[in-house]
């Protein structure tokens, strides 16, 4: 069964994955799919908790065998030599990988284009951009080339995707994740987390990856995450800055079930949520800078400055700037001086609050090639980046659509709070 399941799936990404007219979600299909299929099958005793699921991974995620290009050319023949603890974990349960997903080169992007391997599309809209950067992992589940994906987010990179090609994407606890053999963007911010179908998806592949490892040193020890019989819930609705008619929709949404769960909705203030996008740069930028100066051809890959596109040298140009010695981390400073102020007020926010509820992307997805300059780029993560910035966990899922567009709504809890986020999110999911 599992075999022929795999099957329907290739059969799937020949047809509709082929780079240009096609979604291009897939980067590389794993050549040993069927052969692990096989031996799978054949294993005896218990089944693993991932057993008969299919799963599409993030090109910054190591695998061992397998290319963990990045999307970009710097690490085009680049073959994994290990696992991530996560694919470890994941094949102890018995999950199948099926292949690498596309992404933004190097993560560096919010639509999928900067990928050095062709645009990502939207399978729910093929003309538009799928968000990023974890594009091809949203893309292929919502494609149906896999059950499960993994992505990875610094700013909103699970959640902007998922929330533009209608599946669930969740951006766990600073710290629930090991990240030992993730490709960085920027360790300070960066956590792995599952796309799927539904919610219970979503809460079993973190369930799996979840967890303390002794090589990531950020990870915490963590039980089982699991659905909570929700009480009288106080929901924090921010007036946030997001196009007239995605708020109008959420709203509407957040009231219908606030009523028929008898909730209290209360607006609450954030400040300084307007800043988050500046705060978040020149993190990104140092911190990216700084990862990216072992690739200089010595030892692996190309020399990054010589092949990578745009968006990455931008922010390899930036990062050096910034970091010059005559700054004394002046401009990084300030910026983690801010992040700590936006932290706090989203704290204090859950003082009065169970969780804060808003738009996960400002904006619909513009159409693959329109010109849009640098700085509305940046904007479409203004309202993921915040969980980011307060190490909060934050799920998206989808919660209708304009035009035939999908449009995702997203939920932050404390942080360690995902069983609450969960059993929120599922009463979304079933309105
Ligand atoms: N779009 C944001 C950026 O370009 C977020 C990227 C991410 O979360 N990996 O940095």
């Amino acid at each position: 069964m599992l075999l022929e399941k795999v099957k329907k799936y290739l059969k799937a990404i020949e047809r509709n994955n082929k780079k240009g007219k096609k979604i291009n979600a897939i980067l590389q299909v794993n050549p040993r799919v069927l052969e692990e299929a096989r031996e799978l099958e054949r294993k005896k005793g218990k089944k693993g908790k991932l057993y008969g699921k299919i799963i599409a991974v993030k090109s910054n995620i190591n695998i061992k065998g397998l290319n963990a290009s990045c999307a970009s050319k710097t690490l085009e023949n680049y073959k994994c030599p290990y696992n991530a603890t996560i694919i470890k974990k994941i094949k102890e349960e018995d999950g199948l990988i099926i292949g690498m997903a596309n992404m933004d080169e190097f993560a560096c992007g919010s639509s999928g284009e900067t990928s050095a391997f062709g645009p990502t599309r939207n399978p729910l809209a093929l003309d538009r951009i799928p968000g990023g950067s974890s594009s091809g992992s949203a893309a292929a589940v919502a494609a149906g080339f896999c059950d499960l994906a993994l992505g990875s987010e610094t700013g909103g990179s699970i959640r902007n995707p998922a929330s533009h090609c209608g599946v669930v994407g969740v951006k766990p606890t600073y710290g629930l994740v090991s990240r030992y053999g993730l490709i960085d963007l920027s360790m300070s911010l960066d956590q792995i987390g599952p796309i799927t179908k539904n919610v219970e998806d979503a809460l079993l592949l973190l369930n799996v990856i979840k967890g303390k490892d002794e090589k990531d040193p950020t990870t915490y020890e963590s039980k089982d995450i699991k659905f909570e019989k929700l009480g009288k819930i106080k929901i924090g609705l921010p007036d946030v800055k997001a196009d007239e008619k995605i708020k109008e929709l959420i709203e509407e949404k957040v009231k219908e079930i606030s009523k028929k769960n008898n909730w209290q909705i209360m607006e609450i203030e954030l400040p300084h949520i307007d800043l988050a996008v500046q705060t978040y740069y020149p993190l990104v930028y140092v911190e990216f800078f700084s990862a990216t100066r072992r690739f200089d051809g010595r030892r692996f890959g190309k020399k990054i400055e010589d092949v990578c596109g745009e968006e990455v040298l931008r922010r390899i140009l930036g990062g050096f700037e910034i970091s010059k010695a005559e700054y004394k981390g002046k401009y990084y400073r300030k910026a983690l001086q801010a992040k700590k102020v936006i932290k706090k007020e989203i704290e204090k926010a859950f003082e009065k609050v169970d969780c804060i509820i808003m738009p996960t992307v400002p904006k619909l997805p513009h159409k693959i090639g329109e010109k849009i300059d640098v700085e509305d780029m940046y904007n479409y993560d203004a309202l993921t980046i915040p969980a980011n910035l307060a190490e909060v966990p934050s799920i998206s899922v989808p919660a209708g659509d304009i035009k035939g567009i999908p449009v995702g709504v997203q939920i932050l809890t404390p942080r360690f709070k995902e069983g609450k986020m969960f059993s929120l999110a599922r009463k979304f999911e079933n309105a």
